[in-house]
């Protein structure tokens, strides 16, 4: 019998669940630790700007990605670290609203720096901090498929109107 449980010593005195553990983590009794423990593991505080900076894996435009649920079950899934970090500390996030970065630093996660905001109010936002700028405006602007805008002077040897 396991050492520690009930079940059956499949390796060193230990059932396969405790005995995994010992593998895994060194300690038989060690429990696996939780979504929290780990979103807590994978940012760290920037002591200037107050942002939890996603040190895990991130996308190109600077958003992390945080794992979640398990494979055995199917519930695995990726999830933007900025929304985890919502869902984790204040809850579901409703399907209309996006979470935003009131501090414009994709890759942090800090709750208090999120708010929760429609796609247009997201928009508006970016606007407002010059981060898109309207096509209409001269130079005629493109935008790239990474969402940034190109001026079109190219085509605008044209004098400015
Ligand atoms: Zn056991
Ligand atoms: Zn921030």
């Amino acid at each position: 019998m396991c050492q520690h449980c009930e079940r059956r010593a499949v390796a060193r005195g230990l059932c396969g669940k405790h005995y995994q553990r010992w593998n895994v983590y060194g300690d038989a009794l060690r429990e696996r630790p939780t979504e929290r423990e780990r979103f807590t593991r994978l940012y760290r505080p920037d002591t200037s700007s107050g942002c939890w900076l996603w040190a895990g894996t991130k996308l190109p435009q600077g958003y992390g990605l945080f794992r979640t649920g398990s494979i055995r079950d199917g519930t695995r899934r990726y999830e933007r670290a900025h929304r985890a970090s919502w869902r984790l500390h204040r809850g579901e996030i409703p399907e209309s609203l996006q979470v935003c970065h009131a501090c414009d630093t994709p890759s942090c996660v800090n709750p208090d720096h999120l708010f929760l905001g429609t796609a247009r109010e997201n928009t508006l936002d970016m606007v407002r901090k010059g981060r898109h700028k309207p096509a209409t405006h001269w130079p005629q602007m493109r935008r790239r498929s990474d969402g940034t805008w190109k001026p079109l002077a190219e085509r605008s040897n044209i004098a400015n109107p």
